[in-house]
């Protein structure tokens, strides 16, 4: 299998502050690999430098075989081989659920109203709100809100999903809703980067575990071994506290 994504030798600073240390990861062609560790330990900066919401300081984003660091790239077109979800869902408040997942379809890949409408109502469907299409986002649940940002994320056909602690902020009773569309997305071998407290999701889906302390990648490898039986003692700890 092919590598999706190549993370390497990638550095983050925010002024004086070291974030990204120097990260070297890949993903095959749909793995799943969910990213672990403390907060503030650079995974959402992480995430974020992959599909260039921040731009790197050194290192290379290699997406489908595109440097999307190098220079020349066209950093929008470049951009949306990747969706991203968020843990605060970002629905825009005054669209209809089916405007939300239209509007970067139209605006952003050009598609005609219909199409977009089409698209949008399968992908709405396909996450369990196809009911929802006519509300607004403050009439869902969270976890609906959340299903509707993946529904999304994923009508703008990207090539990798990078989901950003999808169900920190959904009450305990929602966050099954979320983590079965993910795991169904897993299983149709979509492509993932996962960053997640949810140590038994990561057990169950994860090809790969990344565990981060301090801006480095500490330790990677299967859940059986990162979180079964891992190495460092900075791994350890970090499970103690949440498992
Ligand atoms: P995590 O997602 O693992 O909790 P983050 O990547 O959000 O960690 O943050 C890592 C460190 O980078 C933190 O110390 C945070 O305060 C800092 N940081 C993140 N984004 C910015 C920013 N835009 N400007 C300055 N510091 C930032
Ligand atoms: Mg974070």
């Amino acid at each position: 299998m092919s590598n999706a994504v190549e993370i390497v030798d990638l550095h983050k600073s925010f002024g004086e502050l070291q974030v990204l240390k120097g990260i070297n990861a890949s993903v095959k062609t749909g793995e799943v690999i969910c990213i672990i560790g403390p907060s503030g330990s650079g995974k959402s900066t992480l995430l974020r430098c992959v599909n260039l919401l921040e731009q790197p300081n050194a290192g290379q984003v290699i997406v489908n075989g595109v440097d999307l660091t190098h220079r020349d790239v066209d950093i929008d077109a470049a951009r949306r081989r990747l969706g991203m979800v968020f843990q605060s869902f970002n629905l825009f408040p005054h669209l209809s659920v089916l405007d939300n997942v239209t509007i970067s379809q139209r605006k952003v890949l050009g598609r005609g109203r219909a199409e977009a409408e089409k698209i949008a109502r399968d992908n709405l469907e396909k996450v369990g709100v196809g009911e929802k299409a006519r509300a607004f986002p403050a009439q869902l649940s969270g976890g609906q809100q959340q299903r509707v940002a993946i529904a999304r994320a994923l009508s703008m056909d990207p090539q990798v999903m990078l989901f950003d602690e999808p169900t920190s902020a959904l009450d305990p009773e929602l966050v099954g809703e979320v983590l079965t569309v993910m795991r169904q997305l897993a299983d149709e071998g979509m492509t993932m980067l996962v960053v997640t407290h949810e140590m038994q999701f990561a057990k169950e889906v994860a090809d790969k575990v990344l565990f981060m302390d301090g801006g480095y990648v500490v330790e990677q490898g299967p859940a059986s071994q990162v979180i079964g039986a891992p190495q460092h003692e900075r791994t350890k700890t970090f499970l103690r506290r949440v498992l």
